[in-house]
């Protein structure tokens, strides 16, 4: 697998978000900003934007492990981030895909319940489906503090940091983020195998534009463990980028949430690119 020259591939198994700023489209350009290779099978169709997410179709089961059978046959997967899977039928195919990848192939489970503008992304009979059936075979989970509790069984409970991610291990995880966008502190809790709990504290940006934040994050982690780092390594590089994608964040786009930017790249530096000559000639005003 590591010819020399191959860049590490990291396959996103995910929905599409038509307004670009989470799923698919927000774990392509993580995968780039991380200098790693993106694939992607697609579990879903989500027709979405900053404000609500207006409908969702499935895609079927077969085409998802059609996807992952075809990256992993030909360019290899060196991590897998599994983002929204929408329902019971393409959790047990992506379980039954994993079971077919090498073993020790890292993957990142990000446990994507709603989205940013309260559109239900994942079917609320599927929960325990994707406890039963991923957690176990994820290298680590990456909830959030509301999707902690569920993966908990009990979302209504005020567990919190390192005990909320020992409950999430309780149910049944390796490895544990609870991610802290959710969070007074906005403070990351990695809970390690072994019972070792790291703290990484980080800015919190919260006039917002966090659509997209955890796909980012997680696709982030991912491509750090497929690069060869450890995973506090990933998650501590995991954590800065998703901070740096919600500070560089498209708050001017759409009329709720913005988009992340993970890029960093915003309108005036595309246009300082082009006044540069390193894209030509700057447009000129008419
Ligand atoms: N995946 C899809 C397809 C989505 O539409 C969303 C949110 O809208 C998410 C994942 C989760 O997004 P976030 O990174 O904001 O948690």
């Amino acid at each position: 697998m590591s010819a020399p020259g191959r860049i590490p591939v990291c396959l996103s198994i995910a929905g599409s978000d038509s307004g670009g700023g989470a799923g698919i489209q927000a774990d392509l350009k993580a995968f780039a900003r991380c200098g790693v290779h993106g694939t992607t099978a697609v579990t879903a169709l989500t027709a979405q934007n900053t404000v609500a997410v207006t409908r969702v179709l499935p895609i079927d089961p077969d085409m998802v492990v059609a996807q992952i059978e075809a990256v992993a046959g030909d360019l290899g997967i060196d991590a897998v981030k599994i983002g929204m899977v929408g329902g019971v039928p393409v959790i047990e195919a992506v379980a039954a895909a994993l079971d077919a990848l090498p073993a020790g192939t890292p993957v990142v489970l990000d446990p994507v319940m709603i989205a940013e503008s309260g559109g239900r992304l994942l079917q609320s009979e599927a929960e325990q489906a994707l406890v039963a059936l991923l957690l176990p075979r994820a290298t680590v989970v990456t909830p959030n503090v509301p999707e902690a509790r569920v993966l908990a069984g009990d979302r209504h409970s005020a567990l919190d940091g390192a005990d909320l991610a020992r409950a999430v291990r309780a149910a049944g995880a390796r490895n544990v983020v609870v991610t802290g966008g959710h969070r007074e502190t906005a403070t990351d809790v990695l809970l390690t195998e072994d019972g070792a709990v790291l703290e990484i504290p980080g800015a919190r940006h919260p006039d917002g534009a966090a659509h997209g934040s955890g796909c980012t994050h997680s696709s982030a982690l991912a491509a750090h463990l497929a690069l060869g780092f450890t995973l506090q390594e990933s998650a501590r590089a995991a954590r800065a980028i998703a901070a740096d994608a919600v500070r560089h964040g498209l708050r001017a786009l759409g009329a709720g949430p913005g988009p992340v930017n993970v890029l960093g790249v915003g309108y005036g530096d595309v246009h300082a690119v082009a006044g540069s000559g390193r894209l030509g000639a700057a447009p000129q005003p008419a």
